[in-house]
């Protein structure tokens, strides 16, 4: 949308002059992605407070204009908060477009719910689970990929898997048949990924960093939480 920077200008002025503008109770809706339904659905805008203001760094040509508001999902009813930031972006100096990030918390990644019966994980386990998930959500790639591999190797120590480094620990849950070949061989890709993380500042892609997290998700579920759903079937 290309937009009049002057009438923009403006509009944030008036936003400074009294502080809170646009207050609303108004029931807007808005589609975004919610957590529990694990896909966008409609949320109502239960509370809208817009602060405007101009960029203190010195740019002309970037006003920046942020809008936070308490959502609620039309689905599951669970509430949200939402950071919306609005600038003007001008790429030939003279003509601007108003672009705006939207930024929910907590964050998500619309599609990646918790792993189900996480209560059934080792507490050790169970943490730098929902740690490297939150870095994951956060879009902290490097922590992502140090997480990942920290995860692999607390699930190595939780099952005394043999071996000295993780290498052989890996291949230590194959001799104990927790793992078959093709699963350590993924999980050593995931350890290499890891190490570049730790040791070179390494951060992966989303893409990359979401598989991997599925395979560890895909390893919790056969170590952990499967054996202990099974043991109260009917013997
Ligand atoms: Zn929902």
């Amino acid at each position: 949308m290309v937009v009049n920077t002057g009438a923009l200008r403006n509009k944030l002025r008036r936003t400074r002059r009294t502080g809170v503008s646009n207050y609303t109770t108004a029931m807007q809706t808005i589609w975004v992605g919610c957590d529990s339904c694990s896909q966008k659905t409609s949320h109502l805008v239960l509370f809208e407070v817009d602060d405007g203001g101009p960029s203190d760094d010195g740019e002309v040509y970037i006003d920046p204009e942020n809008g936070y508001c308490v959502l609620q999902c039309e689905g599951c009813k669970s509430y949200s908060f939402l950071h919306k930031h609005s600038y003007l972006v001008s790429e030939d100096g003279w003509e601007t477009t108003e672009t705006t990030d939207f930024i929910q918390y907590p964050r998500r990644i619309v599609g990646r719910q918790p792993i189900q019966h996480s209560n059934l994980l080792p507490p050790q386990v169970q943490r730098i689970y929902f740690e490297t998930r939150n870095a994951l959500c956060n879009d902290m790639n490097v922590l992502s990929g140090i997480g990942i591999r920290a995860l692999v190797e607390v699930v190595c120590k939780e099952r005394n898997a043999p071996g000295k480094d993780l290498q052989q620990r890996i291949d230590g849950l194959v001799e104990k048949g927790d793992l078959n070949a093709a699963g350590a061989t993924i999980l050593h890709s995931i350890r290499t990924m890891g190490n570049d993380a730790a040791h070179e500042v390494k951060a992966h892609s989303n893409d990359d960093l979401s598989t991997a997290f599925d395979v560890v998700e895909h390893l919790l579920m056969g170590i952990y939480i499967l054996p202990a759903k099974a043991s109260n079937l009917p013997k």
